[in-house]
C-alpha cells in the first residue's frame, strides 16, 4: 500500500513507524531482522531504509603512491526492502538520492523497485561526499530531489528515457521527500527552504518526512509555516532519541538543529551513557505523547538499528 493510503487509512489513530540503515558491508542481514523483531509487535506500516552513497578512499599502494578506491560501505538498500516486504508484509520505503545516480540510473533502480512490488520511495538529493565540500550532482544526474520527483512522477504517467519501455506500462510510485523544521543548512532562510519543500510537493512528492528535532514547538511552526505557504500534503515528524553524551555536539553539528537547554542539561548531568539512553527515552516519550495529542497520523523514528530505546517509547505512547 501507499503511505498515503495507510495514513487514510488508520483514521484519527496515530501511526508507529521507524528508519534503519543497511548493516556496514561484511555484516549479515539477520542484524536488520534483530532490529526489526522487536518492533513489529507496534504494527509499523511502513519501514524506510536508508541509502548511503559511495566514499573515497585513498590506499598507498607504494611509498608516496595513492590510489583513489571507491567504497560503498552500506550497500543493499534494494534487497533489505525486498527482504521486508517479504519477512514482514509491510511497506518498505527505500530511500533514493540524487547523487552518485545518472538519470539512467535511476530509471533502472526505480524499475527494480517497481519489479519487486515496492510502492513507496523516498527521494532525497543526497549530502556531499566527504572529499567534497559541496554537493556535486552525476553530470548525467539530478541537481535537486525536485528534479528527481520529477522523474519519478514522469514514469508514474508511463514516461520513460528508455524509449523501449513505453508501451503503455507505467510505475505507480508515492513519493516522499525530505523537510526542516529547522531550515537545511544550504538554505538561506525557512522560508525559502519552504518554498523549495513546495516545489517537490508541485512535483509530484505526496508526503513530508522531517529531520528530527527535539523541540516540538519548532515542529509545529513549521507545519503551520508549510500550511500557510499552501502545502497541503501529510507532514511526517522525525524523532530520534539521544543516547550517548556525544551526541549533544555530534548532533547539531552534523544535522544542523538545535539541542533545548532543558535537554542539554539533563543529559550534562548523566554520569554515564547508560543514564544519557534513559534521558533520551524520557524526552523522546515527553515528544511523542505531546504529537499524538495533536492528531498527528504518523510518528517516525529514527532508530539507526537500535530498537531497544525505540521500544521503550513506543510501549508507552502506542
Ligand atoms: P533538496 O530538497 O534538493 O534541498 C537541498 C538544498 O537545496 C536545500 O537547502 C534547499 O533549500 C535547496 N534547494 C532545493 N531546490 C533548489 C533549487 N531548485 N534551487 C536552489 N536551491 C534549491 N541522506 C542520505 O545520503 N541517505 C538517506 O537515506 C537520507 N535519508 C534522509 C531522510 C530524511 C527524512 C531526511 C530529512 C534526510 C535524509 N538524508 C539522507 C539527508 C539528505 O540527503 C540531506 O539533508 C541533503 O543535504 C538534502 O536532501 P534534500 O532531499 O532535502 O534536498
Amino acid at each position: 500500500m501507499k503511505i498515503t493510503e495507510h495514513l487514510s487509512a488508520s483514521k484519527d489513530k496515530t501511526l508507529f513507524s521507524f528508519e534503519i540503515l543497511p548493516p556496514l558491508k561484511g555484516q549479515n542481514i539477520q542484524s536488520i531482522f534483530d532490529g526489526i523483531d522487536p518492533l513489529m509487535e507496534f504494527k509499523p506500516p511502513f519501514i524506510d531504509v536508508t541509502y548511503h552513497r559511495e566514499e573515497y578512499v585513498y590506499i598507498e599502494r607504494a611509498k608516496g603512491l595513492l590510489e583513489k578506491r571507491v567504497v560503498r560501505k552500506r550497500p543493499g538498500t534494494v534487497g533489505i526492502c525486498a527482504a521486508i516486504q517479504s519477512k514482514y508484509k509491510v511497506d518498505a520505503v527505500p530511500h533514493i538520492l540524487c547523487g552518485g545516480f545518472s538519470k539512467e540510473d535511476t530509471e533502472n533502480f526505480l524499475i527494480d523497485l517497481d519489479f519487486l512490488g515496492i510502492k513507496n520511495v523516498m527521494a532525497l538529493r543526497g549530502d556531499a561526499v566527504k572529499s567534497e565540500i559541496y554537493f556535486t550532482p552525476d553530470p548525467q544526474g539530478h541537481n535537486y530531489a525536485n528534479e528527481l520527483v520529477e522523474q519519478i512522477s514522469a514514469m508514474n504517467r508511463g514516461q520513460f528515457l528508455d524509449e523501449a519501455l513505453e508501451n503503455g506500462h507505467h510505475t505507480d510510485f508515492c513519493a516522499g521527500v525530505a523537510g526542516y523544521p529547522e531550515k537545511h543548512m544550504e538554505a538561506p532562510s525557512l522560508e525559502k527552504d519552504i518554498q523549495r519543500l513546495k516545489t517537490k510537493i508541485e512535483a509530484g512528492a505526496e508526503y513530508v518526512v522531517t529531520q528530527m528535532f527535539f523541540d516540538n514547538q519548532k515542529f509545529f511552526e513549521f507545519e503551520k509555516s508549510c500550511r500557510e505557504s499552501g502545502i497541503t500534503v501529510p507532514i511526517i515528524p522525525g524523532l530520534k532519541p539521544i543516547a550517548t553524551k556525544k551526541q549533544l555536539t555530534l548532533i547539531p553539528h552534523r544535522f544542523h538543529v538545535d539541542m533545548p537547554n532543558d535537554l542539554t542539561r539533563e543529559v550534562e548531568k548523566c554520569k554515564n551513557n547508560e543514564e544519557v539512553h534513559q534521558v533520551g527515552i524520557e524526552w523522546c516519550i515527553e515528544q511523542s505523547k505531546e504529537l499524538v495529542a495533536a492528531g498527528i497520523p504518523v510518528l517516525h523514528y529514527y532508530s539507526m538499528g537500535k530498537s531497544s530505546n525505540i521500544k521503550a517509547i513506543a510501549s508507552q505512547v502506542f
